[in-house]
């Protein structure tokens, strides 16, 4: 069966035509702009050469329409029909307490995805906006929702709940919900693949450092925590995103600088991270990496307190599991900044694990770093969100 993955973003578009039984991405694309002047779609069929197109999108729904006709496109299309696509799986960011699990889309889970667009007011908006797309391009094809917190459903209390007045989580939901899980759920379980063995009898901390970056205790193949919290900006330095601080600098920095809240909170979203940190000098770890080579004080400075931060996550979800046995990478950075698990592999040596110099190198493929010798073990296995949200499609249609 051919399953669309749709992943929408308020102004993106970002899809996958993925062959279920061999698992392979027939095409790919991204629609960009969407509600704004020169939207423009860029559509990859395997093996071929990446397409862009500038087209009117003013709704998610023309940019569904123009993703099929591209799938269907006698050139540069991978299907002859729309009857070749047999579901559509979609990306939902926040599920709140409600999905603990994928879920074929129905009205009423769309109401429930609604009720949680508080929590998620940048999201899950375009999530729904995307699926009512589809729903109207594509009438009769079975949909189903993969929500990014669902996996971290099994963090138990003592691990989702703030110091807060507990009236905050009774009236409004306010605790730790967690991010990624999708991807954690997906490279824990390859981990415990690629060493013979079961989740279910494993510790594993899994580090996904992408532009957003967060770090998860797996154990017996349950999530028991996670460095997000109810929103993705905690845990964690990120692209451009704080992670963890004195809650206190908010209303510090807004009395400094004559802002409000919102805007102090945009500043921690999109204005700090290894970006802010850097002095700008990028969010993108290989302009940082490149920086520090050059002798660069501010960029070696801000990849030290980034690796710090990620040591000390390992430390606590160490504490937290009563012991480790695998320790993973994934995402962007985590696949690829040598660098980044270099540093972290400094503090860990307590452990009983190690980073090998030599396969430190490789990137982006699926290498265990630590010794045969070692007591946990190291790895890189690279993450595949819209390969494991085809395959939750598959499971429920
Ligand atoms: P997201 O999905 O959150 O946007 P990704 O997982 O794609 O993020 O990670 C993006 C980040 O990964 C980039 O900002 C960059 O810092 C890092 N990255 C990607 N490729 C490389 C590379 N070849 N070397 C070093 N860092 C890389």
């Amino acid at each position: 069966m051919n399953v669309l993955v749709i992943n929408c973003g308020s102004s993106s578009l970002k899809y996958q035509l993925i062959d279920s039984e061999s698992e392979k991405v027939l095409a790919k694309g991204l629609c960009e702009r969407i509600g704004i002047e020169k939207s423009a779609i860029t559509h990859t069929p395997d093996g071929g050469e990446k397409v862009t197109t500038e087209s009117p999108m003013p709704t998610h729904t023309e940019a569904v329409k123009l993703v099929i006709e591209k799938l269907t496109d006698p050139e540069v299309g991978v299907i002859k029909s729309l009857s070749e696509i047999g579901a559509v799986g979609h990306r939902v960011v926040h599920g709140g307490e409600k999905f603990s699990g994928s879920v074929v889309i129905t009205d009423e889970v769309i109401k429930a995805i609604e009720e949680c667009n508080d929590l998620a007011p940048l999201h899950n908006p375009a999530n729904i906006i995307g699926i009512h797309a589809c729903q109207e391009a594509m009438p009769g094809v079975p949909m189903v929702g993969v929500f990014d917190t669902a996996f971290h459903q099994t963090m138990p209390k003592k691990a989702y709940y703030y110091g807060l007045p507990l009236e905050y989580y009774e009236k409004y939901k306010i605790r730790r919900y967690g991010f990624h899980g999708t991807s954690h759920d997906f490279v824990s379980a390859r981990a415990a693949e690629i060493l013979g063995k079961k989740r279910e009898d494993l510790k594993i901390i899994v580090c996904h450092l992408g532009n957003g970056a967060s770090i998860s205790a797996v154990m017996n193949g349950k999530s028991i925590d996670t460095s997000m919290g109810l929103t993705p900006l905690e845990g964690l330095i990120m692209g451009t995103r704080s992670g963890d601080m004195d809650p206190a600098i908010i209303s510090f920095i807004a009395d400094k600088e004559g802002l409000t809240a919102d805007e102090v909170n945009t500043i921690l979203n999109k204005k700090s991270g290894v970006y802010g940190l850097s002095g700008g000098i990028s969010s993108d770890f290989r302009d940082l990496t490149a920086a520090e080579d050059d002798g660069n004080e501010a960029a070696k400075d801000t990849l030290d307190t980034y690796s710090y931060r990620v040591a000390k996550y390992i430390g606590a979800y160490t504490a937290a599991m009563n012991g480790v046995d695998v320790i993973v990478y994934t995402a962007g950075v985590g696949e690829n900044t040598a660098r980044v698990r270099a540093s972290v592999a400094e503090y860990l040596g307590y452990l009983g694990t190690s980073v090998d110099p030599e396969k430190n190198k490789l990137r982006g493929e699926e290498v265990i770093l630590s010794k045969d010798t070692d007591k946990v073990v190291t790895m890189i296995v690279p993450t595949n969100e819209e390969l494991a949200i085809a395959r939750e499609t598959v499971k429920l249609v």
